[in-house]
């Protein structure tokens, strides 16, 4: 994911078209990659498990979203509408029993604010949506941020907390190139980072996910876990390091199992964390029939994958935080 600086409009950065193997695409039909992230839930024995691919699901909702002024009808109505769409994805990846994790920049934060009153909660409980989304739908959460507008990646972490919904330290996605102006400087969160918006509060994300580029044009292609060491050695590990780093690979079914194959044909070790994190963004989600969609070319194939023993469904806290508990084994895969 792309977070930061000058960007496209949210469609092209979901788009995120990425670095591909030319050779792997022939042979397994291979196409993907994707942003990641996580906060709060999953069960840590569950997330890490030796050689199965660790696969995470997630959602971002650009700062663009809801559109137009807060406040207005037209900002309400597209800040509901995307509402039950997140709900209704929520519980399709509930049915399957698949994590899946919802990372939101500034304004639909904002917008939720504003808009989360009784008559939106009826619904829902009488919880704000990411109340709900995370209580009764087992969705996790995580900020989300191209720190624009004014907007930095602690004031998201803010955002959450005021919504009761705070507590993750995962960095859902930067820009990783420290030659690009658009660069986001991860290196600052080896410190706690203060708010812009908010400057009163403080906070110091240590799980970075989705490297990307701007316009997702050169991403990296990588799996794996590691602590990256300095903003010009991203791919070493550094095992003093105090940020994690999750590969993101590609993004869809297929690239997990290209992973997949890995293991099996003993071209990577049991014990060396394969990832696959990506973003399925809300182009999808709002698109007619885009949930039952989601639910056939994702969630199910996921669930098959699981199901057989091949794929872990979590979360990246639960991920990092089950990899420290078996010993931390960096591992950065890249064809
Ligand atoms: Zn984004």
């Amino acid at each position: 994911m792309i977070v930061g600086g000058k960007r496209p409009d949210a469609g092209t950065l979901v788009a995120m078209p990425h670095v591909r193997s030319a050779m792997f695409m022939a042979m397994l039909g291979a196409v993907g990659l994707g942003c990641g992230s996580s906060s709060g839930g999953g069960d840590v024995d569950a997330a890490v498990t030796t050689g199965r691919v660790q696969v995470i699901l997630f959602t971002h909702i650009e700062d663009s979203t809801p559109g137009g002024a807060l406040g207005t009808q037209g900002s309400r109505d597209q800040y509901l509408g995307l509402r039950a769409r997140l709900i209704d994805v929520a519980g399709r990846a509930r049915a399957h029993d698949l994590t899946w994790v919802l990372q939101p920049d500034w304004k639909y934060l904002e917008a939720a604010r504003l808009y989360e009153d009784a008559t939106t909660t009826a619904d829902t409980g009488g919880k704000n949506l990411f109340r709900y989304l995370r209580d009764d739908l087992g969705a996790v959460i995580d900020p989300h941020s191209h720190e624009n507008g004014g907007y930095n990646y602690t004031d998201v972490a803010y955002l959450l907390d005021v919504l009761e919904v705070g507590g993750s330290t995962v960095i859902g996605g930067h820009i990783w190139d420290p030659t690009l102006t658009q660069f986001q400087a991860w290196d600052r969160f080896r410190q706690p980072v203060a708010g812009e918006h908010y400057p009163t509060a403080s906070w110091r994300g240590d799980i970075l996910i989705g490297a990307g580029t701007p316009g997702h044009v050169n991403d990296p292609l990588m799996s794996g876990i590691w602590r990256p060491r300095a903003r010009d050695d991203f791919f070493t590990d550094d095992p003093a390091g105090n940020i994690v780093a999750v590969g993101q690979w590609r993004d869809d079914v297929v690239g997990v199992e290209e992973l997949v194959a890995l293991y099996a044909a003993g071209t990577v070790a049991p014990g060396d964390p394969l990832t696959a994190s990506w973003n399925i963004n809300p182009a999808s989600i709002t698109a007619p029939s885009g949930p039952q969609q989601i639910d056939d070319t994702v969630f199910a194939p996921i669930a098959a994958l699981r199901d057989q023993g091949a794929v872990v469904s979590t979360d990246f806290t639960s991920l990092v935080a089950a990899w420290r508990a078996q010993g931390a084994t960096a591992f950065v895969y890249q064809p």
